[in-house]
């Protein structure tokens, strides 16, 4: 199959990058794929909102700049933040002009609200549900554009690069991808290839992201040897759901706390001013590394948001999903606090990319939380990854609009691609042996690359990793290619390389924690 532009991926990046690229150059033929249907991914679960800055009577984008390199520890790009905030405004724009609502007042102002680490309102919302209302606007504007088709249930098995073509021109002409129905490896030859493969929540046992999170997108990067930076810095939302609900994990937005809840132990003691004088409005690493020490030193697995304080009407009308939520699992915050554990949120690092989204392999891009662009440093700011992903969507549509019209490679060396090359297989594998595997390593990296890690127990996790790799090399020589397969390979090189990136990381900086350091 041959597309000017893959897209890989249909969270808010993969999407807004494809409507914008069919607006700037209407006749180039875009393919979208994702793992599952178009709506599934990190996007449609944001609770909380998106930053931007609207009310310029108190806010600026100085104070959003301010807010976002100190969230990072002082670690993010300053050029990259100071275009990410000021160009995000008219970002935001866009996707209401693509269909997106957001909250107003009754004075018709937008409802801006505040979350941790900002010194303004300045996160516009829906309800508690912003990006199920973001993609619901995105996939409907896709499927209204002719230039754009989409497959649902592929999924990217391999990067194509002069590794398969035999050449040197150090491009990338698009991907292998497998479909999750009949687990046929099809061919996509492409000029441009974007990945926008969301995060790598699912490394550990509780993460707030949802099932496709298995950071494939940088594990085929890291086979086409592109550059990924950062990977050690995860963060950790402080407050999921405990238990999961059918094996998933249900985040309880930060806005519950900002809004008067209260984390108790189990003793009914409340906690947080032990450890910071903003207690549970301190930021985010602050505040689960208090859980976690508090879960650790008293041997229970969970703590209590308590917020019975919180009026009820006022609460059921800004978390109507969580109040249904707990609900539907016995639990009513109005009357008892709800079990939460801290749980992998966010990737702050990922595929190294310039300021037009471009990685450090010609043609191909990445866009989102897959990506490392430097504005998130050593720690994100809440609600600015929604805003990152429009405003590189944006940039890498442009660039890439720009990139087509130029002569790339002749037709010809697209058409002769080598299909995949299947290997011989012996034997046939049990899902269960991959499931295996794959829980195996999730309780790796939980036990010994969580909130606190230390140099032993990550030199430990790398010898693990290290036997684990060699078993799932093993199973994929053998055995047909599978999407489970796939997706164990990946998470266990990514799993690998977040390890080995971590032990050269010798201070603790915004989510990185190593006792050695403390
Ligand atoms: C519970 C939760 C709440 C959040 N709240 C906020 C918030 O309030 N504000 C904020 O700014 N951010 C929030 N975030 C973070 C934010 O939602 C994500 O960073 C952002 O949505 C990522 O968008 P994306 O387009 O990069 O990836 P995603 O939306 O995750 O999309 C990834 C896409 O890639 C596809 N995919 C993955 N692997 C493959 C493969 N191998 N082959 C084909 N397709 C593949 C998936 O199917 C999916 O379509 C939250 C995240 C979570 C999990």
């Amino acid at each position: 199959m041959n597309t000017d532009v893959l897209v890989i991926g249909t969270g808010i990046s993969g999407l807004s990058y494809a409507i914008k690229l069919s607006k700037l150059s209407p006749t180039t033929k875009i393919t979208l794929i994702c793992k599952e249907d178009l709506m599934e991914g990190n996007t449609r679960y944001a609770q909380g909102g998106i930053a931007a800055v609207y009310n310029f009577e108190k806010d600026s984008f100085k104070k959003h700049i301010e807010d976002t390199y100190i969230a990072g520890d002082s670690e993010g790009d300053l050029d990259v933040i100071d275009f990410v905030v000021k160009e995000g405004t008219d970002r935001v724009n866009e996707l209401m002009q693509w269909g997106t609502a957001f909250d107003t007042k009754k004075t018709k102002e937008f409802d801006l609200v505040r979350e941790g680490g900002h010194s303004e309102n300045r996160i516009l919302h829906y309800k508690d549900h912003s990006g199920s209302e973001i993609q619901r606007a995105l996939i409907n504007k896709v499927k209204a554009i002719d230039t754009i088709e989409y497959l649902e249930n592929h999924i990217l098995v391999d990067l194509i690069t002069d590794h398969h073509t035999k050449t040197e021109h150090k491009r990338c002409y698009g991907a292998y991808i497998i479909s999750t129905l009949d687990q046929e490896i099809i061919t996509i030859a492409s000029k441009l290839t974007i990945v926008t493969t969301g995060g790598v929540g699912q490394l550990y046992e509780f993460t707030t992201n949802p099932r496709v999170a298995t950071g494939d997108g940088l594990g085929a990067a890291y086979r086409a040897k592109v550059k990924i930076k950062n990977l050690p810095y995860i963060q950790f939302h402080p407050t999921a759901l405990h238990p999961k609900i059918n094996g998933d994990t249900f985040l309880i937005t930060e806005a519950v706390r900002g809004s008067g809840g209260v984390l108790k132990n189990l003793s009914g003691e409340q906690f947080m001013s032990n450890y910071d004088a903003r207690k549970e409005l301190a930021p985010r690493d602050i505040v689960s590394r208090a859980i976690a020490e508090e879960l650790l030193s008293r041997k229970e697995n969970h703590v209590l948001l308590d917020a019975t304080g919180i009026e009820k009407d006022e609460f059921l009308s800004h978390f109507p999903m969580i109040h249904e939520t707990c609900i539907s699992i016995g639990i009513d915050p109005m009357k008892e606090g709800i079990p939460v554990v801290p749980a992998a949120h966010y990737s702050c690092g990922g595929i190294e990319v310039d300021s037009n989204g471009e990685s450090s392999l010609k043609g191909l891009f990445a866009i989102g939380e897959c990506s490392h662009t430097g504005l998130h440093g050593a720690n994100r700011l809440a609600s600015n990854s929604l805003l990152e992903a429009i405003v590189y969507a944006h940039r890498a549509a442009v660039f890439s609009a720009n990139s087509l019209n130029k002569p790339i490679l002749d037709n010809s060396f697209y058409n002769n691609i080598p299909d995949w090359d299947g290997q011989e297989y012996s034997s046939d594998l049990k899902l269960d042996k991959t499931q295996k595997l794959f829980s195996n390593l999730q309780q790796i990296m939980s036990e010994k690359a969580g909130i606190f890690k230390t140099n032993k127990g990550l030199k430990e996790a790398s010898i693990e990793l290290n036997l684990l790799y060699t078993e799932t090399l093993d199973l994929y020589q053998k055995n047909k290619l599978t999407p489970q397969l796939c997706e164990l390979r990946n998470m266990v090189s990514v799993a690998y390389l977040l390890i080995n990136q971590a032990l050269e990381i010798k201070e603790n900086k915004g989510v990185f924690y190593n006792n050695d350091y403390a």
